[in-house]
């Protein structure tokens, strides 16, 4: 069964680009998000395989949204999505339970490593 993944993103461009990379190679989209409120409501309607999960965001960002998806589901698998010069922010992240991170701007082959090692 295709493994199901919601995207975190408040640029829609960016959403599209990771849809376009995930659907082109077998996997399901599960929902989208483009806020951290909206990332978290969305986690726990569909239970995601995976989630891409952008850092900065409005309403709530992207640390604060793995925290509380964390908090209600230990084993959920969360990749961050981070711009240049965020490196605090990632290790917060692999502090805070995220099992990897992407560097924007995103390569598809990088994109592609880090889901199939997070969830196959
Ligand atoms: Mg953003």
């Amino acid at each position: 069964m295709a493994k199901r993944v919601l995207i975190c993103d408040d640029a829609a461009f960016m959403r599209m680009m990771i849809k376009d990379i995930l659907t082109k190679n077998g996997y399901e989209i599960a929902a989208e998000a483009e806020n951290g409120v909206k990332a978290v409501e969305k986690y726990n309607e569909t239970k995601p395989d995976l989630v891409m999960m952008d850092i900065t965001m409005p309403e709530m960002d992207g640390i604060q949204a793995l925290k509380k998806i964390k908090e209600s589901d230990a084993s959920a698998n969360i990749i961050m999505c981070s711009a240049m010069g965020q490196q605090a922010m990632v290790i917060e992240s692999i502090q805070s339970g995220a099992r990897d991170f992407i560097v924007k701007p995103f390569n598809q082959d990088r994109v592609l490593e880090a889901v199939k090692k997070a969830v196959g």
